[in-house]
């Protein structure tokens, strides 16, 4: 059925009701008709008759027609900034949903863009002047700052919504509290799988968001309603979390995993025919951050202020180990050395020492 709240929802959904209710009337004014009268009347007169409960049948299907107007509605124009493999990654699955997506970036993807039903917009006036309902920021996280203050923002609507995905959540946060006039409103997203780890199903898979400025207009709570059903109808397991909260838990998660992965990668390990489940583990852990620019590694540690404790940690644990095994290594290399001694035996006499004047011989070699 359709809900006279969900008509509200959007700019968008307020014209598509507009229109909705234009399209009766005109049907109403339409469905005005002549019919013959019944055949026992002397003189055959004609009446005019009018319908005036949307609910009597009608010659074509209304509804589903209504129905479509307020689906489109929910629809929104997306405007993807940085078309690299992430931004092609989610711009799939808008696509599939039914929005309207536009890409926008540095390099050219036109024909990939085309390819998936985007279009392509190099200029970011251009872009800007689509007035999409959604700037969705997918640039790499050290690049963010520079692309969003180069946006044409005078030429949006007045209160469009920002979204970013970047991998850490409070320095996007803060650069669109800077940069971004009061009213356009703001929600901070981490999709926390990527093209790899996403390729089959994005079931389960958690999605973290921070609602961080909404205007309180109902077609503005309704619009980031739109966009975060984008991942409700994939399955995604929706986390609401400070972006402060985010970043302290990514950095003992998502930075250790990728550092960990990064480690292996370097030490090229190879699949083999005793492959245990433990190591296919760590060659699935390869291939899932090997995947990621080194720019996104570099923005995890970079742009968040819990990274250089984690690795200061990891490097800890470690020397940690290291010693545990040394210190084991020794404990059994002394017993080889002093064993006899310690257990109260002779100390073990070094057979001959070498005269001062010698020269220093390699041990074992004849005198
Ligand atoms: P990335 O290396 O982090 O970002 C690549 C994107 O940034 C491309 O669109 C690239 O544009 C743009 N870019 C880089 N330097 C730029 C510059 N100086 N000026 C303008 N644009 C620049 O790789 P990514 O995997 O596509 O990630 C994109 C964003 O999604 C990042 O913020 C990342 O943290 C986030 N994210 C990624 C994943 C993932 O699994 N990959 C998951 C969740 C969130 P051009 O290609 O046009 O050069």
């Amino acid at each position: 059925m359709i809900s006279s709240t969900s008509v509200q929802s959007t700019p968008a959904a307020q014209s598509a009701a507009a229109g909705a209710s234009r399209l009766l009337h005109s049907n109403v004014h339409h469905l005005s008709f002549f019919l013959p009268l019944q055949h026992h009347h002397r003189h055959s007169r004609r009446q005019s008759l009018r319908i005036r409960a949307i609910d009597a049948a009608q010659p074509y299907d209304l509804e589903a027609r209504l129905v479509k107007r307020l689906n489109q509605s929910t629809r929104l124009k997306i405007a993807i900034i940085g078309f690299g493999n992430f931004g092609q990654f989610l711009a799939k699955a808008l696509i599939r949903q039914g929005h309207t997506v536009y890409a926008h970036s540095r390099s050219n993807y036109r024909l990939i863009a085309e390819s998936i039903g985007a279009g392509f917009v190099p200029d970011p006036h251009d872009l800007c002047e689509q007035h999409p309902d959604v700037m969705l920021i997918c640039t790499s996280i050290i690049s963010t700052e520079s692309v969003l203050r180069s946006l044409p923002l005078q030429r949006l609507r007045r209160n469009t919504l920002f979204v970013d995905v970047l991998s850490v959540k409070e320095f996007p946060k803060n650069i669109f509290l800077q940069v971004l006039p009061p009213h356009f409103d703001i929600l901070c997203t981490h999709p926390m799988f990527g093209p790899e780890s996403g390729k089959h199903s994005w079931q389960n898979l958690p999605f973290v968001f921070d609602k961080v400025r909404i205007g309180a207009e109902d077609s503005r709570l309704a619009r980031v309603e739109n966009f975060l059903d984008i991942f409700r109808n994939e399955g995604c397991r929706m986390v609401e979390m400070s972006c402060e909260e985010h970043d302290r838990y990514a950095a003992g998660t998502q930075f250790i995993t990728h550092t960990t992965g990064r480690i292996l990668e370097k030490l090229q390990l190879e699949s083999t025919p005793i492959n245990t489940k433990g190591y296919e583990t760590l060659l699935d852990l390869v291939e899932n951050t090997a995947g990621d620019s080194f720019d996104l590694y570099y923005g995890l540690f970079m742009y968040n202020e819990n990274a250089m404790e984690q690795l200061e940690r990891l490097d800890l644990a470690f020397e940690a180990l290291k010693k545990e095994l040394f210190g084991l290594l020794h404990e059994v290399l002394r017993k080889q050395l002093f064993g006899k001694s310690e257990e109260g035996d002779v100390r073990p006499v070094l057979g001959k020492l070498p005269k001062r004047e010698s020269p220093m011989l390699p041990p074992g070699a004849p005198q």
